[in-house]
């Protein structure tokens, strides 16, 4: 993958060509890939509270005109981290329970409410201005994810973190592309055991 490739992972472009995750569950996947440790850090979506407040602006997860402070670009950051590890969670099945307690502490702010239209169907509906708003939406998607079914096959890679959707009918996938992550998962292990084997 080339450096433009790159630049564009988790938005245009997804590892190994795999398709993103269905219905709503793919914002919250493009906000956990905003970023991972493979990437440069100044390429983070959510750096700065000035690239954070244009990515949330385009994802209509923050009104126009709505201002973000270091403070809440730290929480942003934050849930997306523990965001990640509850899918890295799905993938090697450990517990994510750092991970949840992030979430509640950053989910005391964010209020959802159940709207109902006249035709009867609801949705979860945040409410709240700013940073605290976009929490509530995300905490709203993971919720719906996990009563479809779609949360356990959002993945976190074993290698880059990065969160993959998991369409393979026995849910095995560990990374995010084999030609990327597997394979250099599998050269270490390569080297390593050449090594061992050279003492
Ligand atoms: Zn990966």
């Amino acid at each position: 993958m080339d450096e433009h490739d790159k630049r564009r992972l988790g938005e245009q472009v997804e590892p190994g060509g795999r398709p993103k995750a269905p219905g709503r569950l793919e914002l919250l996947q493009r906000f956990i890939n905003s970023h991972n440790h493979d990437l440069p850090r100044e390429w983070d979506r959510l750096g700065t509270p000035e690239r954070a407040q244009a990515w949330l602006r385009q994802k209509r997860l923050v009104a126009p005109g709505e201002r973000i402070s270091d403070v809440d670009v730290a929480r942003l950051r934050e849930l997306r981290e523990a965001m990640r590890a509850l899918a890295v969670a799905n993938q090697d099945g450990q517990s994510g329970a750092a991970a949840t307690d992030v979430i509640r502490s950053l989910s005391a702010g964010a209020q959802l409410s159940v709207a109902i239209d006249d035709t009867g169907r609801t949705a979860l509906e945040p409410a709240g201005r700013g940073v605290d708003r976009a929490v509530a939406t995300l905490l709203g998607i993971l919720h719906e994810a996990q009563l479809t079914g779609h949360w356990s096959r959002l993945k976190g890679c074993r290698q880059c973190g990065y969160a993959f959707f998991d369409r393979s009918k026995n849910r095995s996938a560990a990374w995010c592309a084999m030609s990327i992550c597997g394979n250099r998962t599998k050269n270490r292990a390569y080297y390593r055991r050449r090594r061992a084997s050279t003492r």
